[in-house]
């Protein structure tokens, strides 16, 4: 695990964005929140930062995982876990370039000092543990794998929650309702204002991703968010000896690929443009090249809707750091900005921000993801 910004990204980046299938596009705009952001980002592309930042991402990414274990093997929960096809199916992070390969190999000692229990593959090692990879053997210089990743289906993890905050806890949850802004009292924010009217609240807490921004501006508030775009395809297996049964992230395109039940989710880009969410068909044609590349035979020849084609808005912070904790406002609370990482880290900030709440100690330091700055 490590930040976008890291200390070779900067140099990336012009080969990046000549490219029409590069892995990042970026359409300036004026707009000097977009320049101030990558002014961080780019302040933040460096060794020092990056490791701290990948120390901190791990640790909070470890309770998550601790959490998310925790909940699937919880007697409420456990029925719920297959709705969500959640599996341990290890990672592979392959690479094509030697260079990039010996340097995640000493990114893999500095990450076992943290506690990642990882091994670097040799191109035949490799293609041993995951055959689905063989149709690139020549091009693979070698790759990281790591055992202990999970995966899972975000959207349904999401829907079974529901379904038991409702059922065994009683939440009340209001869909379709537009948080239009807050409610303001001095320093203190002490309810929410939507189209059906005020709701009072002793804690508010906003976590509405990209969509938090304009939410926030009017209290004074502003994280610094920026919506990195990405685009996702999930192919239907329907002969899923062919696909891959570890998860592979092909390092130099940074796609990822994850067997999530019987399909295959393809997801990548990150794009600093504007027009939302919104569907670049171009984008998705490249994720569809890309997998047919890698994995021979396993797009089916179907029309791209059925491939369920889609783009979502990474709210991202400049450094990788997500904000989780009290703001600068009495009553107002952050869960925010994690980029890449929502899913991953989603038990372990609301964990971290349960406990804040409650006032009891983090199992993680708070400091670290700290929102009362933003
Ligand atoms: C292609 C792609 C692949 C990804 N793959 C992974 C992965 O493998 N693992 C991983 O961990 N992460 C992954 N991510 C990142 C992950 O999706 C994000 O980090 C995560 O969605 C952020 O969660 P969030 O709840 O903060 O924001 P969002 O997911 O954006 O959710 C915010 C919600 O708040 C709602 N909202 C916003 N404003 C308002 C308002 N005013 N009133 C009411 N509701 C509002 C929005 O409608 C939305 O439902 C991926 C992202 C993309 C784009």
């Amino acid at each position: 695990m490590a930040p976008l910004a890291g200390p070779g990204v900067i140099g990336k980046v012009p080969g990046w964005l000549l490219r029409r299938d590069s892995p990042m596009r970026f359409r300036p705009a004026a707009d000097p929140a977009q320049w101030r952001w990558l002014a961080a980002f780019m302040r933040a592309c460096n060794a020092a930062t990056s490791e701290a930042t990948t120390r901190k991402l791990l640790r909070l990414a470890f309770y998550s995982r601790d959490l998310m274990q925790a909940f699937v093997a919880s007697e409420g929960a456990k029925a719920e876990a297959s709705d969500f096809d959640f599996a341990r199916r290890g990672k592979l992070i392959v690479h094509r370039d030697s260079a990039a390969f010996e340097s995640a190999r000493r990114l893999l000692d500095y990450q076992a000092s943290l506690g990642c229990e990882q091994q670097a593959l040799d191109r035949e090692a490799c293609i041993a543990l995951e055959p689905a990879l063989a149709g690139i053997r020549d091009e693979i210089a070698g790759a990281i794998y790591t055992p202990s990743e999970e995966v899972g289906d975000c959207h349904r993890f999401c829907l079974s929650l529901a379904r038991l905050l409702q059922q065994q806890s009683g939440v009340s949850m209001r869909f379709g309702t537009v948080v239009q802004g807050l409610v303001q009292e001095g320093d203190r924010i002490t309810g929410v204002r939507t189209q059906t009217g005020v709701v009072p609240a002793d804690a508010v807490v906003v976590a509405g991703g990209i969509g938090s921004v304009p939410v926030l501006r009017p209290a004074g508030v502003r994280p610094m968010l920026w919506p990195l775009k990405g685009y996702s395809i999930t192919v239907p297996l329907s002969d899923g000896g062919r696909a891959p049964h570890i998860s592979i992230t092909d390092f130099a395109n940074k796609i990822v690929y994850a067997r999530i039940g019987n399909t295959l989710r393809v997801a990548g880009m990150a794009d600093l443009v504007r027009g939302g969410a919104a569907i670049d068909l171009e984008r998705v044609g490249t994720l569809v090249a890309q997998t047919r590349a890698l994995f021979d035979g396993i797009v089916p020849d179907i029309p791209l809707a059925q491939l369920q084609p889609w783009a979502g808005l990474r709210p991202a912070t400049p450094d990788g750091l997500p904000l989780v904790g009290p703001s600068r406002l009495h009553g107002l609370w952050l869960n925010l900005g994690h980029g890449a990482l929502g899913f991953t880290l989603a038990m372990g900030s609301a964990g971290l921000l349960a406990d804040q709440l409650a006032g009891r100690k983090p199992a993680v330091n708070a400091e670290d993801f700290s929102a009362a700055l933003a």
